[in-house]
């Protein structure tokens, strides 16, 4: 079985299949997708067109916004503006390509429900490889030898949602963590508790913020209407 976590924006789909196919990737069998935001499935359906046999398998209440995604686009000009047509266009795809979470019943892959990042959000295991999207935040090495670990917080962001992803997450054991940004760590359970710790730390940073005025100023941020799916 060959699966595909993930397939980046439709900007860089051309790439990506460019690479599968310099891997010596012929076939894929599944295409799983953490969640819908246009930077982790926009390239999907040009994929599935060097991939015909493919089969998506995404959480059951996105199915529909990937057969019709015109709103997934708008909601991103809307939260985005300009970087959302950087992004490219989330083309639709048909609905019999699309398996729904609930009816996956293969043991090879574990499906985690994570919502937090965005309010529909899957995390996946696989061996030793805990692939978790934007559940677990954003990770960068820095060369000096550091890590970067932060919050992945678009609008709007489910705070105690994603509080108890983690530690669902945390609850499956000790894994391979995979990020969509960037790159892999040897312990989930390092990186889950790093990024819990930077989750508190940076309400507790908006919680001062907002008794200060420049809250004001962040009116838009916290407009209920910037709703990306
Ligand atoms: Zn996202």
């Amino acid at each position: 079985m060959m699966y595909v976590v993930d397939v980046g924006p439709a900007s860089c789909s051309q790439q990506l299949v460019f690479v599968l196919k310099e891997m010596g990737i012929d076939v894929i069998d599944y295409v799983f997708l953490t969640h819908i935001h246009t930077d982790h499935a926009g390239g999907l359906a040009r994929l599935l067109s060097a991939y015909p046999q493919a089969m998506v398998v995404c959480l059951d209440q996105t199915v529909d916004h990937l057969v019709d995604s015109s709103c997934v686009m708008e909601a991103n000009r809307r939260v985005m503006g300009v970087v959302a047509e950087r992004y490219g266009q989330l083309l639709p795809v048909p609905r019999e390509k699309v398996i729904p979470h609930s009816q996956w019943k293969e043991n090879t892959i574990k499906i985690i429900e994570t919502p937090g990042h965005a309010p529909h959000h899957l995390s996946f295991l696989h061996d030793r490889a805990l692939f978790v999207g934007e559940a677990a935040g954003m990770y960068q090495a820095i060369p000096s030898g550091m890590e970067y670990h932060r919050p992945a917080t678009p609008p709007r962001f489910f705070f105690d949602e994603a509080l108890s992803s983690v530690e669902k997450l945390l609850e499956l054991g000790d894994f391979i963590i995979c990020y969509a940004h960037y790159g892999m760590l040897p312990s989930s359970r390092n990186a889950l508790i790093t990024f819990k710790e930077q989750l508190l730390h940076w309400r507790e940073i908006a919680y001062q913020v907002r008794n200060t005025n420049k809250w004001n100023d962040m009116a838009e941020f916290n407009d209920p209407d910037s709703v990306t799916s």
